[in-house]
Parts: C-alpha cells; sequence; structure tokens
C-alpha cells in the first residue's frame, strides 16, 4: 500500500471567519484537542489572524498558513500579500487557487501557476485547489478537467519542489454545501491527479505527493473518506470553525 509512504495532512480553512479574538479563543481550544495527532494539522486563517494564530500555536503540533498570496515579491499590488511577507511572519503553508478565489475573484489556472511557484520559491508549502464544478461532473468531464488544472497550475514546478506540494481535490458542488462526493468518487479523482503527476513526474515522486479532499467533510463522514487509498488528508472548511469537529477529523486523520 502506497497510503504509507505519504504524510496525512489536515486543513483547516478558515475562509472569512474569525477575528483576532475569537481566533485565539479557537486555538485555545483546539491546541488541547488535537495535541497527539499522528498527521499534520494546518490551520489556514485570515492574513489579519495569522500573528496571534502564530503566538497561539508556538510549541505546539499546529501549523498556520495563509488562504492565498500574490506571486509578485512587492510592488503596486494594492491590498495584496506577498509569499516573502508571509514566510517573514512564520507562516508555513498557503492555499493556492480556491474555488471560491476562481469563482469570486477571478483565479485563473495561469495565475494559480504564478501563485504555486511564487510560495514554492520563498519555501512556502502550497495547498493547490483543483475541482469540477457540478455542470462540468455531469458532462462527464471531471478527469479531463481536474488533470488540465493539475498540468497548469505545475507547469515550471521540479521533482524537487514537489516533496513541498499538497494538491487538494475540492469538487465545487462540494464545497459549503453539505453534498460530499462518496469516498468513491473522492478516491477515483485523487487517483487520476496521482496518475496525472506520475506523467509528469514519475512513480516514486507521485506517489509521495500528499493528495487531500475536501468538500463538506465533517466529523461523521471523515473516517470513512480519509480510509481511501488516494486520500491523504481533507482541507476542512465549515468543520474547522469547531475545535471539537476538526479534532474528531485530525483523530481520524491519525488511525
Ligand atoms: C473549503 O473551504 O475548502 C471547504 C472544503 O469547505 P467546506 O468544508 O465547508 O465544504
Amino acid at each position: 500500500m502506497n497510503k504509507s509512504l505519504r504524510k496525512a495532512v489536515i486543513a483547516g480553512n478558515w475562509k472569512m471567519n474569525k477575528t483576532p479574538a475569537e481566533a485565539k479563543v479557537l486555538i485555545s481550544e483546539l491546541k488541547e484537542k488535537v495535541k497527539d495527532a499522528n498527521c499534520d494539522v494546518v490551520i489556514c486563517v485570515p492574513y489579519v489572524d495569522l500573528q496571534v494564530a502564530l503566538e497561539e500555536t508556538k510549541g505546539t503540533n499546529i501549523k498556520v498558513g495563509a488562504q492565498n498570496c500574490h506571486f509578485e515579491k512587492s510592488g503596486a499590488f494594492t491590498a495584496e500579500v506577498s509569499p516573502i511577507m508571509l514566510k517573514e511572519m512564520g507562516v508555513e503553508y498557503v492555499i493556492i487557487g480556491h474555488s471560491e478565489r476562481r469563482t469570486y475573484f477571478g483565479e485563473t489556472d495561469v495565475t494559480v501557476n504564478k501563485r504555486t511557484l511564487a510560495a514554492l520559491s520563498e519555501g512556502l508549502i502550497p495547498i493547490v485547489c483543483v475541482g469540477e464544478y457540478l455542470e462540468q461532473r455531469e458532462q462527464g468531464v471531471t478527469e479531463e478537467l481536474v488533470a488540465m488544472q493539475v498540468k497548469i497550475a505545475l507547469q515550471g514546478v521540479t521533482a524537487e519542489q514537489m516533496k513541498n506540494v499538497i494538491i487538494a481535490y475540492e469538487p465545487v458542488w462540494a464545497i459549503g454545501t453539505g453534498k460530499t462526493a462518496t469516498s468513491e468518487q473522492a478516491n477515483e479523482v485523487n487517483a487520476c491527479i496521482r496518475n496525472t503527476l506520475k506523467k509528469l513526474y514519475g512513480e516514486s515522486v507521485a506517489n509521495g505527493v500528499t493528495i487531500q479532499y475536501g468538500g463538506s467533510m465533517n466529523a461523521k463522514n471523515a473516517d470513512e473518506l480519509l480510509s481511501m487509498e488516494d486520500v491523504d488528508g481533507g482541507l476542512i472548511g465549515g468543520a474547522s470553525l469547531k475545535a471539537d469537529d476538526f479534532a474528531v477529523i485530525v483523530n481520524a486523520a491519525s488511525k
């Protein structure tokens, strides 16, 4: 079984939730509950919560991530934040190309690629999100579409850099909707992503890449989803805002 070659990573995507004071409370609840995790635990918080998250998680097993980064180091890009800024703060992970960025903020496969390269060049671990809309699933193009998103996102990324890349398969129809992909659907697309990586980088690199599933993963369905051969963790939205639920998911990934 190749699953044992990969470290499971459970990452919370807080989206636009929690003020710094609220973040402090949630992290203080969470750190006790996940302290014995046998997987990597990441919380991707709003920019304004990064400082408090870094302080509150110091000395714990919880790592901190941002939810986006720009591809330039600095310059006239009002309201943007560069990877170098995140790195200097102590941030380790960054979500790239979340479907909400693609849908509401004009993110494209090309900008996802630029942001991925920029994050890697500053030593951040990008969590690259890909996934299809419901209409695309119904048209039967999910696998081709996701493979294309992966190929474009990774243009110029070396085999060595792939050790520091996480891919999150997130069917758009399952995000925040309560509709989860079945464990078979999630595994099927994750396996297709791994196949794409095999073609690009060879078998041994592909077998080492953590491929998460995201989309309404919760305390009830996590066990089944995370038991699948090609599901190496989860990107968790809603359920990451409740310490108890997030901890159940972390513990399911620790088995
Ligand atoms: C997400 O934001 O990446 C996500 C998967 O959200 P939810 O778990 O709420 O569907």
